[in-house]
């Protein structure tokens, strides 16, 4: 047996939800930086963000940088500059984008880095199962462990979309040697105080003001786990801007392995998804968990969702089915 599993059941809730933008703010992997991301739609409505492994137990002025979406052009660049400052990254790598970018995996390993899984093509895995799902997760891996083959294993679910039953579904298989999923605390979500990469792209922010925003998120913060996306050629240029300045400010640069909630779930693997798992949905609107069948209308989009075993289905204020109703 193998000892490592999804670490469903160590992990706080994640605070952050599909009825907030903070938490649906991950972008489909693409090269053209002018692109306004963010997937489709509906997809956005219908995440499941709950027991994930976040940062926020991390000393305070520590914080562990986080890639997404990749590999792309920019990868081995912003790999080895990384490198050069000795400053470890993890990157969350979506197996599509490697065919032609393997020099950017091995830089990514060489350059003491870890890869990560993002899956093979970034498709929600809330609405896969069976072998779609294990696929999913199987065919990056096997990218993944022959540069890294002796792990650790960690996946992050694109959008954040998680619930237990995908937990339990990969822990079923030989993919449960994956700790996961692992989510972000800063750069989730672009405001008039915080910042989300893809989507200062996808609005034409300058490249300055989305660093100064990132910059500020941290300082509020003060710790915690970044999301950015190397995918985007202006990413590798702000990376570039915050660095520095976090340098200067005496931030330090953890491992992902090093988190504590990342930590503890390598080293405690082998706990099963508790059994409510997935049979409620954490909503960032109103800040708690809401049981199957309560119906929340979202700040996001001020439409109404429902609970449905375990994820936000579209609903109405007239939705019968609700068993509880909080409007904005
Ligand atoms: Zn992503």
């Amino acid at each position: 047996m193998l000892a490592r599993r999804f670490a469903l059941a160590l992990v706080a809730l994640a605070a952050c939800s599909p009825l907030a933008a903070g938490c649906v703010s991950e972008t489909e992997a693409q090269d053209d930086d002018d692109s306004v991301v963010g997937g489709d739609s509906t997809s956005e409505d219908a995440i499941v963000s709950e027991r994930q492994l976040m940062g926020n137990e991390l000393p305070q002025g520590t914080v562990a940088l986080t890639f997404d979406d990749g590999p792309g052009g920019r990868t081995a660049e912003l790999a080895e500059w990384l490198t050069a400052r000795n400053i470890p990254a993890t990157f969350f790598i979506n197996g599509k984008n490697v065919p032609g970018r393997q020099g950017a995996i091995d830089k990514i390993v060489s350059g003491g880095h870890l890869l990560a899984n993002h899956t093979q093509n970034h498709d929600q895995m809330t609405r896969q199962s069976g072998n779609a799902l294990y696929r999913a997760v199987a065919d990056t891996d096997a990218i993944i462990k022959q540069a890294q083959p002796s792990g650790p294993f960690l996946l992050r679910a694109p959008y954040g979309a998680w619930n237990g039953r995908v937990a339990g579904e990969l822990n079923g298989g030989d993919m449960k040697k994956y700790v996961g999923s692992i989510f972000w605390d800063i750069g989730g979500d672009l405001t008039s105080t915080t910042a989300a990469d893809w989507a200062c792209w996808g609005q034409r922010v300058s490249v300055e003001r989305c660093a100064d925003l990132y910059l500020n998120e941290i300082q509020t913060k003060k710790r915690g786990i970044i999301l950015m996306h190397d995918v985007h050629n202006k990413t590798v240029d702000m990376v570039k801007i915050i660095v520095p300045k976090l340098e200067r400010d005496g931030y330090k640069f953890a491992k992902l392995p090093d988190v504590p909630s990342v930590k503890r779930a390598i080293a405690a693997g082998g706990t099963p998804p508790p059994p409510s798992a997935g049979k409620t949905c954490f909503s960032s609107t109103i800040g708690a968990n809401v049981a199957e069948n309560g119906c929340v209308q979202s700040r996001r989009d001020q439409k109404w969702y429902r609970c449905e075993d375990g994820e936000w289905t579209a609903s109405s204020a007239t939705d019968a089915k609700c068993t509880s109703k909080k409007p904005l």
